[in-house]
């Protein structure tokens, strides 16, 4: 049986904005029937790309997150609807219902996402169909993936296990936005933000940036290395929130160096000056 899934590769998110500004095209003022009213012509975003700027000067970076309907499988939204406003269908799609949900306002606060938007026009909750309407028709993919440009939304079937999003899954490296929530997510997510500690390696004898020093991260339970770049730059990204780590820089003809970080946030810990 068909069971569809959404991974969302955050790393390969430019930001370009196109899978939320064909979403509002599909569904801004189209009636879709039994799968969905219209959408306001204003205000609501069923696909959302959330921009956050990360670190300090001079080490700050921008991530996008694409946010959708997670399509639970132990949705909270179905919980909180009456009358089966809000359903699963067996491909695993979560739609509410246009007719029967009218006048459930408590159908968003269901949603610990927070994907759920009031429609205060229409009295109605409303959010992403996954394109249920289009691929009842025969269409391979929701519009958003289609018009990915960068291939950072893979949708398919998680029960062929030749589909990519299968493929993808069997990695072990896709993980759940808020695995706290216990909703058994259908859209999974590759390189979620976690935290990175970056600094510069100087040696301090020349004032010159130190290319290619030797440094290591030990903490969290476990170890990784990195040599510095061109400009005597190093980062380590994908760490966890609020622990302690050991950065030690090694450099031939310097004194080892070891500086402590906590990753309280991203952290740029600035200048490391080595001595002869
Ligand atoms: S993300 Fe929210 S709206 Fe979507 S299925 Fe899960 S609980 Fe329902
Ligand atoms: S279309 Fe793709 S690259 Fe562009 S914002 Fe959406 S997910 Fe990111």
């Amino acid at each position: 049986m068909t069971k569809y899934g959404m991974i969302i590769d955050t790393s390969k998110c430019t930001g370009c904005y196109n899978c939320f500004l064909t979403c509002r095209d599909e569904y801004a003022g189209n009636d879709n029937g039994k799968y969905a009213a219209a959408q306001p012509m204003s205000g609501m975003n069923w696909m959302k790309v959330i921009e956050k700027e990360r670190g300090q000067y001079p080490k700050v970076k921008v991530a996008y997150t694409p946010m959708m309907c997670m399509h639970c499988e132990n949705a909270g939204c179905i919980k909180a609807a009456k009358d089966n406003a809000v359903y699963r269908r067996p491909d695993g799609i979560v739609i509410i219902d246009p007719v029967k949900a009218k006048g459930q306002k408590q159908i968003v606060n269901g949603c610990p996402y927070r994907v759920i938007e009031w429609n205060e026009e229409a009295d109605l909750p409303q959010k992403c169909i996954m394109c249920a309407h289009m691929l009842d028709k025969g269409e391979k993919v929701p519009r958003c993936v289609e018009s990915c440009p960068t291939g950072a939304l893979v949708f398919g079937d998680l029960d062929d296990p030749k589909s990519e999003i299968s493929k993808l899954t069997a990695t072990g490296k896709t993980e759940v936005m808020h695995p706290e929530y216990g909703l058994k997510e259908r859209v999974r997510y590759i390189g979620l933000t976690k935290k990175f500690i970056a600094g510069t390696v100087i040696c301090g004898d020349i004032d010159e940036v130190a290319v290619g020093a030797k440094v290591s991260l030990s903490g969290n339970g476990g170890e990784q290395m990195v040599k510095t770049n061109g400009f005597g730059d190093f980062e380590f990204e994908g760490l966890a929130d609020n622990a302690d780590y050991v950065v030690r820089i090694e450099m031939s003809g310097y004194q080892a160096k070891t500086v402590k970080a906590r990753t309280a946030k991203d952290t740029y810990i600035g200048e490391i000056v080595l001595k002869k």
